[in-house]
C-alpha cells in the first residue's frame, strides 16, 4: 500500500429521511454496511427492480444513525491532530444538494451533539493549545468562496474584490491579500466564521443557491514554535483546510444557454478536476498530478498529496427519487478512492 492511499481517505454518510420524503412514503433504496464499509443501491420498485444492487466498498461507511461525535474521533480526529503536528490536512463535503455537506462541516452549531467537523476542530485546535506546556501556538482563519472560478474573501471589507491565485518559490501558491485573523479562543474563532458567513449571504437572494454553486473553504493555519535541544527555536507550521463543495448535482441542464450555462459548466469543472487530482493521488503511479486544471485544485495543491492527509465525505440521500444522483456521487467517490 502506497504512502498515498493511506493520506487520502474517502468515507460515505448518508442522512437520514427527511420527514417530506416520509410523509410521502419514498422508497429507501440505500443500504448502509457499517462493518464491511460498503453501501449497496437498488432499484426502486419497478425499474428494472430484479438487477443486483450495485455494491461500493469505502474506508468507512456511515448511515442515518451515525453521530457527527462518530465521525469526528474516528475520522477527522486522526487528520487534525497531524494539523497540530505540522502537516497539511484538508477536509472536503462532496454531494447533491440536501444530501448533508453543510451539516456534516458546520452542523447545528448551538447544539453542541450536532456540532459539525468545522466547530469540533476549533474546540480540539484549543484544547490541544490549553494543554501544551513547552510550544507556543499561533493560530490563523482565512475564509474564501469560490464562484465561477473565481475568489472572494468572505472576511475582506470589500465584497466586491475579487482575489487572484499567485505563486512563489519559496511558499507555493497563495491567494494574494487574502485576510487571515490571529485567534485566540474558540470563540474568536467562531465569531471569524460568523462573519464570513453573513458575507457569504449577502449578496445571493437565494442563499441555497449561491452555496449550491459555489465551494467554500475555512482555513486554520496553526504555527507552532518550540525551543529545541539544540537550544533553538524551531518553527512548524500546519494548515487545515474545511471545504463545503458546490452542489454535485448536473448544473447544464438542457436549454441552459449564455451566463447560465458558462456557470454551469465553470461549476463542474472544478469538481471533475478535484476528483481527477484525487484518483491520481490514490493510483500512486501517476507522475503528473493536475492542480492546475482548477482554482480549487491549485489552491489546494500544497494541502493534497504529499504529506498532507485528505478526508473526503461523500453525502448521499437515501430515498428512491434520488437514485441517479446518488450511485454518480458513488460512483465519482469510489474512483477518488
Ligand atoms: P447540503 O449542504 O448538502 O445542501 P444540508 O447540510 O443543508 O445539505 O442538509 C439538508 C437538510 O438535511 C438540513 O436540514 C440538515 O439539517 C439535514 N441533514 C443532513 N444530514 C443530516 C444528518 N446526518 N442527520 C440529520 N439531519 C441531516
Ligand atoms: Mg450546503
Amino acid at each position: 500500500m502506497s504512502k498515498t492511499r493511506e493520506s487520502v481517505k474517502v468515507v460515505v454518510r448518508c442522512r437520514p429521511m427527511n420527514e417530506k420524503e416520509r410523509a410521502a412514503n419514498f422508497e429507501r433504496v440505500v443500504q448502509v454496511d457499517v462493518k464491511l464499509g460498503q453501501v449497496a443501491v437498488r432499484n426502486p420498485r419497478g425499474a428494472a427492480a430484479h438487477e443486483h444492487p450495485k455494491v461500493f466498498t469505502f474506508d468507512s461507511v456511515y448511515d442515518w444513525n451515525s453521530k457527527q461525535v462518530d465521525l469526528y474521533d474516528e475520522t477527522f480526529r486522526p487528520l487534525v491532530d497531524s494539523v497540530l503536528l505540522g502537516f497539511n490536512g484538508t477536509i472536503f463535503a462532496y454531494g447533491q444538494t440536501g444530501t448533508g455537506k453543510t451539516y456534516t462541516m458546520e452542523g447545528v452549531r448551538n447544539d453542541p451533539e450536532r456540532r459539525g467537523v468545522i466547530p469540533n476542530s476549533f474546540e480540539h485546535v484549543f484544547t490541544h493549545i490549553s494543554r501544551s506546556q513547552n510550544q507556543q501556538y499561533l493560530v490563523r482563519a482565512s475564509y474564501l468562496e469560490i464562484y465561477q472560478e473565481e475568489i472572494r474573501d468572505l472576511l475582506s471589507k470589500d465584497q466586491s474584490r475579487r482575489l487572484e491565485l499567485k505563486e512563489r518559490p519559496d511558499t507555493g501558491v497563495y491567494v494574494k491579500d487574502l485576510s487571515s485573523f490571529v485567534t485566540k479562543s474558540v470563540r474568536e474563532i467562531e465569531h471569524v466564521m460568523n462573519v464570513g458567513n453573513q458575507n457569504r449571504s449577502v449578496g445571493s437572494t437565494n442563499m441555497n443557491e449561491h452555496s449550491s454553486r459555489s465551494h467554500a473553504i475555512f482555513l486554520i493555519t496553526v504555527e507552532c514554535s518550540e525551543l529545541g535541544v539544540d537550544g533553538e527555536n524551531h518553527i512548524r507550521v500546519g494548515k487545515l483546510n474545511l471545504v463545503d463543495l458546490a452542489g454535485s448535482e448536473r448544473q447544464t441542464k438542457t436549454g441552459a444557454q449564455g451566463e447560465r450555462l458558462k456557470e454551469a459548466t465553470k461549476i463542474n469543472l472544478s469538481l471533475s478536476a478535484l476528483g481527477n487530482v484525487i484518483s491520481a493521488l490514490v493510483d500512486g503511479r501517476s507522475t503528473h498530478i493536475p492542480y492546475r486544471d482548477s482554482k480549487l485544485t491549485r489552491l489546494l495543491q500544497d494541502s493534497l498529496g504529499g504529506n498532507a492527509r485528505t478526508v473526503m465525505v461523500a453525502n448521499i440521500g437515501p430515498a428512491s427519487y434520488n437514485v441517479e444522483e446518488t450511485l454518480t456521487t458513488l460512483r465519482y467517490s469510489n474512483r477518488a478512492k
